[in-house]
């Protein structure tokens, strides 16, 4: 079902505890954590709690939900002291995206080209 935890996810195991994360971040509905392989001075992951495959699919199903990711991700930016930053949602693996359950990149701390690659 929907939102329901993913036997197969990794992101859903962090949620669960049973992967660890450096994690800087927690509310009701989301998590925050450092990327493993970080791209930049600042890169961490803002999650929902609940499964959904990627940002989109997140806002139609829990608009509420989607919206304290993105709030999070700006309190994630002012904790690190990054007034400049990016927020990216890689959607499709032709975008990048590797882990199907929906996550918000927050680039910061070095400058940023525009466009991306
Ligand atoms: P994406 O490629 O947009 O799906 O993003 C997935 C991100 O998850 C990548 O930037 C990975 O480096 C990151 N990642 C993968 N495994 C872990 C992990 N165990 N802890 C933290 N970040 C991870
Ligand atoms: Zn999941």
């Amino acid at each position: 079902m929907a939102g329901e935890p993913q036997a197969d996810c990794l992101f859903c195991k962090i949620v669960a505890g049973e992967v660890p994360a450096t994690v800087v971040r927690e509310t009701e509905t989301t998590l925050a954590f450092r990327d493993i392989n970080p791209q930049a001075p600042t890169h961490i992951l803002v999650i929902p709690k609940v499964h959904h495959p990627d940002a989109a699919s997140l806002a139609a199903a829990e608009p509420k939900i989607a919206a304290d990711v993105l709030r999070e991700a700006g309190e994630v930016a002012a904790e690190e002291k990054s007034e400049s930053y990016r927020i990216v949602f890689n959607t499709g693996s032709g975008a990048g995206q590797t882990v199907f359950h929906a996550h918000a990149h927050v680039l910061g701390g070095r400058g940023l080209q525009w466009p991306p690659g």
